[in-house]
């Protein structure tokens, strides 16, 4: 195996007004790599002490410090300066995130880059927000000016950790909130790296908090203070469910991302072949543990076995290793947890009918000893009606399932209650269109599968999420509308009071 890289590790502390510090029990947690199974870093555990501490600086931030009341061009500049310090650092921060999430580094080094790009774009589109004028009559103006929601809370997953963060972080400081995030715990890493950056590219003290710990210690309290104006989480149902009803509990504004099972719909007219390659593409990066991860193949009968014998005979030579290893095409899953959990749905697959035609279980040899890894899967014949045709697997495990035709594969995605993402293959553009109209998905893809990127809008319908992240409704949800209405020539009113005198 080759030697893993060893970047310099970022600060392994809470971050919390302007300055990084252990959490006040001093109590820290082993940071694994998935490939090797070895400690990377003893990070700060924090606790509900230190989401207090972390809260009340972001609050005072936003109460009394500068940054709401910088100007838009301002906040731009800073937003750039991120980007530029992303760019410089892009080798290191890619290297920390393939250590910690066992993902290749060509997708580190992706990650990185759009990380950047998401940086640059909030910084532009927050320099045209102007606003908007509702009415203009006479000496009457009224306007639509958006302010900052406030003090927010941000906790991301283990899957895109820096990708993730970048979501809420920069649309959040383009907006002029303060903010607390809790990554996941764990995978923080880059997201220290990226506290490192801000405060290097000048961010006030107190506007960027990072408390890392565990979802029950950090986030419940972290949700549940009065003093946090709104909730944007990533995650999955089961926790984005439990946050939804303690933000409701106080009235809290609360944007979520969560799961998704995702239709790949190949019509009989498609390109075979390039539907192949994309099937692949959709399904086996990062090992599968991607939201919007294509693992459920809806197929025409009539392309079926070509199909299946081109998927086949592709990830039979799929390359499993280390992230590190230029020549490995996938990497490990996050946890031995999660690994057996996946492994679970592999077999219940087959209990519900479907036939193992590839992979399913743990790769052999020294290079696979420590770390939890999972052979590429491929199912064959999946009945609809079971769980596994319903449920988020979040591994490489590709499903495959026969269909008659547009409306039987219709039906059967929308059998599912997540509704995030969709892709569907014909050479027929009004087919498509017509496809896109009927799927319930945020997104559907035509003729492709994965395309993302920072000017267009990325959720859910469904219980795939609440709002949007991205585009100009991934900067709204940071806002709050405000009518502001201006009156230049005010006329008397004899609304109440007109008795005699
Ligand atoms: P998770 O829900 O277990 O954890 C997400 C985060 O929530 C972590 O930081 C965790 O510590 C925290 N958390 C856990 N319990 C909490 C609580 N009670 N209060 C507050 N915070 C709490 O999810 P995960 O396993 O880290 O991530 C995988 C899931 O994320 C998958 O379902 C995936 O589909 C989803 N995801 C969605 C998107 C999207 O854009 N829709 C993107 C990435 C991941």
């Amino acid at each position: 195996m080759l030697p893993p890289p060893e970047p310099k590790l970022p600060q392994p502390d809470l971050f919390v007004d302007g300055a990084f510090a252990p959490a006040a029990d001093g109590a820290r947690r082993a940071i694994l790599c998935p490939a090797t199974g070895r400690t990377l870093l003893e990070v700060a555990e924090g606790d509900h002490t230190d989401v207090d501490r972390a809260v009340a600086a972001a609050r005072a931030a936003f109460d009394h410090g500068p940054w709401p009341r910088t100007t838009p061009r301002e906040r731009a500049a800073l937003l750039e300066r991120v980007a530029g310090l992303l760019e410089r650092d892009r080798d290191r921060i890619a290297q920390l995130e393939t250590l910690d999430t066992g993902k290749t580094l060509a997708e580190s080094g992706d990650d990185v880059a759009q990380v950047a790009d998401v940086f640059r774009y909030f910084a532009a589109l927050i320099r045209v927000d102007g606003g908007q004028v509702n009415r203009a009559e006479g000496a009457v103006l009224s306007i639509t000016l958006a302010r900052p929601a406030g003090v927010v809370a941000l906790i991301t997953p283990w899957n895109y950790p820096l990708l993730q963060a970048s979501w809420k972080v920069a649309p959040a400081l383009a907006a002029g909130c303060t903010f607390v995030l809790k990554p996941s715990e764990l995978t923080p890493l880059t997201t220290l790296a990226l506290a490192e950056l801000l405060a290097e590219a000048g961010l006030p003290a107190g506007v960027a908090n990072v408390v890392t710990g565990a979802g029950a210690a950090v986030g419940a309290p972290l949700v549940e203070d009065p003093r946090v104006d709104m909730v944007s989480f990533t995650g999955g149902l089961a926790t984005g469910r439990r946050i939804a009803a303690a933000a409701a509990q106080r009235a809290a504004k609360v944007a979520l991302e969560l799961g998704g099972k995702n239709p790949n719909i190949v019509l009989a007219d498609a390109d075979v072949a390039l539907a192949a390659d994309h099937a692949l593409e959709a399904v086996f990066f990062h090992a599968g543990q991607v939201c919007s991860a294509g693992s459920r193949l809806l197929v025409a009968t009539e392309v079926h076995d070509e199909l299946v014998e081109r998927l086949a005979a592709r990830i039979a030579r799929i390359r499993l290793g280390v992230g590190w290893d230029p020549a490995t095409e996938m990497g490990p899953l996050i946890g031995a947890e999660h690994l057996a959990k996946v492994e679970g749905y592999v077999s219940m697959a087959q209990e519900e009918g479907a036939t193992l035609r590839l992979g399913g279980g743990r790769p052999s040899g020294e290079a696979f000893a420590n770390g939890c890894f999972l052979e590429p899967t491929l199912l064959l014949d999946l009945p609809p009606e079971g769980r596994v045709a319903r449920e988020e697997i979040f591994g490489p495990v590709l499903t495959v399932e026969r269909v008659r035709d547009l409306d039987e594969a219709i039906a059967r995605a929308d059998a599912t209650d997540t509704g995030l993402a969709a892709a569907v293959w014909t050479r027929d553009l009004a087919t498509a269109l017509s496809a896109a109209e009927r799927l319930r998905f945020g997104t559907v893809w035509w003729n492709d599968f994965h395309p993302y990127f920072p000017e267009a809008p990325w959720g859910g319908f469904k219980t795939s999420g609440v709002g949007r992240e991205l585009g100009r409704s991934g900067l709204r949800e940071f806002q709050e509308e405000q009518h502001v209405y201006l009156n230049g020539r005010p006329g008397r009113s004899d609304a109440f009071g007109r008795g005699n005198a």
